[in-house]
């Protein structure tokens, strides 16, 4: 359970025309361009480390300007990060991504790749990014990814010279694709993927560079680009009425989660790229120049090139289906084509054409948009031959069944057949949840065994139907997975993938239970029916020391989709502890330990992951002093929610209610993180804010970003804040100052209040500040000078300024203790009479 279910601070509204799942259909003009795509057999390979990383504009100018095929490798998902449109944060935060990156390739007209390494945060430096990822694994899938795209080129979006200048993992993907670039024609390295593909050598190899790589537009303008081949990415596309880098900005706006949504831009605009290694160009302005890109290119080509040439020279964009003759007479001859990369590749594109010149409808709806094993669901099918030609459907074939279903009825021009069927979800089918998250990941590393599944963008779909036909005498067999269509009286017909998913599954309300004395709390889990008829029973898996009852409590749930809430109450142990629980759901004698999660958005298809269902549960030993906590929200963090669970009063202060009166309530004065960043009228409120310290109140001010601060007193005296952050969550904390109160009131501090935290220990620390504060703690990076900024205290008038850079937004859900421990001290600060805060 990944997902924190608090409260989301941003709201993010967007308008998106097309629905995501949709089946694609082709008006000719797409027809068109599919037909000149088929008649190119060359292919580019774009990589980079992170969904966004990617250069639309220039893979939208290979694939739909080049037309040659180009995929994007993203070595990670892009777990790391932010999201700005939901809660969904880590796997589930990759999950979307990934979904994001498919979007942006159904809009530039490229494919999706991936690597197994888990992007785990920042990195400032290639070396520390090797160290996390595993470096041989990722390396393989590079090479794989090589193996079985097989491109002539391979371009990096980023520099493999410039370690430290950009994130590491940029740096990473960059050094990667130049050793693979070497090592995927070699037998000897990485042998067990030779038993699925063949070794492989791309031409050659480009870095994708711009004036950011040179600092200024002026230095790239004065660089020397004797190595470097440029192209007019603003080409006009009239069957698109559309400029490829309008169209490269469409296919970056799909990349809502991180704010992507973007003006589109049109005209000529040049993009370079720098030769690297590979092949010398023969010429300088075909980045393909000595390769044969023709159907002259594989044997036996050269007959279905001219039957295609001939189409895409006559296309007929009144009537496509026209063509279908001699389309049917180049996939007969295609199928005789030795080449099986190029033959699998152009099959199916070119089955693709034949279809979509037919107008060929092939639709399988199950009525309900999931199922779970063992159990029964009703398809809808639709067959439909929108075109004159001879049509006959023979027989169509269910994935779930041994044999297929002999139809041999003659498809009549627009005349619609509809056909029902029953199908079981077999006992053994797999859940539909994306592959990766199947097996426990490490920090750096997904565990994915299959060598089949590493680097497929998603878990290939388990139920589908084979429509086996006969298209003016050529046997051709067009695969549809099965989906779920429906309609909302507010959206019109939508449709969403079929899934299988357990027959019951579990979740709990929190993420983690704080618990702050040794009093019991109410844990509630929420069981969800996969299908009808639930009877069962919930028993709760915690660690030693904790107890919780009742033992079992009676789950009953009539309909599939239902949920039953039930309660167990939980008692913590006397001192310090904490551990994982997990609700398990027995029906029919076997147990679930799953939780569903549904992630639906406009943008993207529905998707649904599941995850093992725990929650992490703390005992604190925690003293606190005053309970009374104003917040002052920024860009959103869950730091209020995470207080309340340890039992302090926190009220949320809108900023227009900022008075003097107001702030003398409380005990404290919290600040989210980046509000000096986002919150316009802090510049009008933080007088009242420095007067309530003047006046004996304490204010915590959590992280801001040192660029764009609101106010020029941020603080009472000089403060500069700057870049420096400490990545590494275990990097090691000394203690300045051991006996300053803050760090012995009401709890005493010490270096075990360090251990556990997650993700990184701080950023954008201050880096000079004016005598009256007081350095407490100092940390550093490995290599790196001791930043000593992550928590800066001073006296001001009677109370206290606090300035702290330290991630406590990151390990309050985490539940890390020593988070909760200090930070309850910088809200004590100041209350205890016998240890007044030094000035
Ligand atoms: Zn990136």
């Amino acid at each position: 359970m990944y997902q924190f279910r608090l409260c989301l601070l941003l709201v993010f509204s967007t308008i998106v025309s097309l629905q995501a799942q949709q089946p694609k259909t082709y008006a000719s003009s797409e027809i068109y361009e599919a037909v000149q795509k088929l008649n190119v057999l060359g292919s580019v390979l774009y990589i980079a480390a992170h969904p966004d990383d990617e250069n639309t504009r220039l893979i939208s100018y290979m694939s739909n300007e080049v037309k040659a095929r180009t995929a994007y490798l993203s070595l990670t998902r892009g777990d790391g990060g932010q999201n700005l449109i939901g809660p969904e944060i880590r796997e589930l935060l990759g999950v979307i991504r990934t979904q994001e990156l498919l979007a942006a390739r159904r809009v530039d007209g490229g494919e999706q790749r991936f690597t197994r390494a888990n992007d785990f945060g920042y990195s400032k430096h290639p070396d520390e990014t090797l160290e996390i990822w595993n470096k041989d694994e990722v390396l393989s899938d590079v090479v794989w990814a090589i193996r079985e795209f097989k491109p002539d080129i391979i371009i990096n979006r980023f520099d493999h010279r410039t370690a430290g200048r950009t994130h590491g993992h940029h740096t990473s993907s960059a050094m990667l694709s130049m050793e693979a670039f070497d090592l995927a024609n070699d037998a000897t390295k990485y042998p067990s993927q030779l038993t699925l593909t063949e070794t492989w050598q791309p031409t050659r190899l480009f870095f994708n560079t711009s004036w950011w790589f040179y600092g200024s537009q002026e230095k790239f303008e004065a660089a020397d680009k004797s190595n470097m081949l440029n192209f007019d990415i603003g080409v006009y596309y009239p069957t698109k009425g559309m400029s490829n880098n309008e169209l490269a900005s469409l296919a970056s706006s799909q990349h809502l989660c991180q704010g992507f949504g973007r003006l589109s831009q049109r005209g000529s605009q040049q993009e370079y790229i720098e030769y690297l290694k590979g092949e010398p160009l023969e010429n300088n302005d075909d980045v393909f120049s000595g390769i044969d890109t023709s159907w002259n290119r594989i044997e036996g080509g050269a007959a279905i090139g001219n039957i295609m040439t001939a189409i895409e020279n006559n296309f007929n964009f009144v009537n496509p289906s026209m063509h279908l003759p001699q389309l049917l007479e180049a996939y007969k001859l295609l199928q005789n084509v030795k080449n099986e990369h190029w033959k699998t590749i152009k099959t199916k594109e070119l089955k693709t054409i034949i279809e979509a010149c037919a107008g060929l409808y092939l639709e399988v709806s199950a009525q309900n948009p999931h199922a779970a094993p063992n159990t029964d669901v009703g398809l809808k099918m639709e067959v439909l031959n929108r075109s004159k030609a001879n049509i006959t459907l023979d027989s169509y074939k269910l994935s779930t069944l041994q044999n297929g279903i002999s139809k041999q009825m003659a498809l009549p021009a627009n005349q619609r057949l509809n056909f029902d069927e029953n199908i079981n979800i077999p006992n053994n089918s797999n859940y539909t949840t994306p592959y990766w998250l199947n097996t426990q990941s490490t920090l750096g590393m997904y565990s994915v065994t299959d060598q089949n599944l590493i680097g497929l963008p998603e878990t290939p779909r388990a139920v589908f139907v084979d429509f086996n036909l006969m298209i003016e005498g050529t046997p051709i067999t067009i695969t549809k997975p099965v989906i779920h269509r429906y309609s909302k009286p507010d959206k019109g017909e939508l449709y969403r993938p079929f899934e299988i998913i357990p027959v019951v599954s579990a979740s709990l309300s929190n993420e983690v239970y704080i618990f702050d004395n040794d009093q019991q709390k109410e844990i509630e889990v929420i069981v969800r029916a996969g299908k009808n008829n639930i009877d069962g029973f919930v028993q709760m898996a915690y660690p030693d020391g904790w107890t919780v009852f009742p033992d079992k409590q009676n789950v009953s749930i009539t309909n599939k989709g239902d949920i039953q809430k039930v309660i167990f109450t939980m008692i913590p142990p006397k001192n310090q502890n904490e551990g994982l629980i997990t609700p398990m759901v027995n029906v029919d004698g076997e147990f679930y330990t799953d939780e569903l999660i549904e992630i639906d958005y406009e943008h993207i298809p529905f998707q649904t992951v599941l995850i093992p269902s725990e929650s992490k549960v703390v005992r604190l030993n925690i003293k606190k002093a005053g309970t009374n906590i104003g917040y002052i929200e920024g860009a959103g963090d869950v730091v209020p929610e995470s207080l309340r669970q340890i039992g302090y009063n926190v009220t949320i202060i809108p900023p227009e209610d900022i008075s003097p009166e107001n702030l003398s309530n409380f005990d404290a004065i919290v600040v989210g993180i980046r509000a000096y960043n986002i919150v316009e009228a802090l510049k009008f409120k933080q007088k009242y804010l420095l007067d309530y310290v003047k006046e004996g109140g304490n204010l915590v001010i959590q992280y801001n970003t040192s660029r764009g601060i609101k106010v020029d007193n941020l603080a009472p005296y000089d403060l500069k804040l700057s870049r420096d952050r400490v990545t590494d969550e275990n990097a090691l904390i000394r203690i300045l100052e051991p006996n300053h109160p803050i760090l012995n009131f009401p709890n005493k501090i010490g270096i075990q209040d360090f251990e556990g935290w997650v993700q990184e220990r701080g950023l954008y620390f201050p880096n000079e500040w004016a005598d009256e504060f007081t350095p407490l703690l100092a940390s550093n990076d490995k290599g790196e000078s001791s930043k000593e900024g992550a928590l800066l205290v001073a006296k001001y008038g009677k109370g206290n300024y606090i300035y702290t850079g330290l991630s406590f937004f990151r390990e309050f859900p985490a539940g890390v203790s020593g988070a909760f421990r200090l930070f309850a001290n910088l809200l004590a600060a100041g209350k205890d009479d016998k240890m007044p805060l030094k000035n």
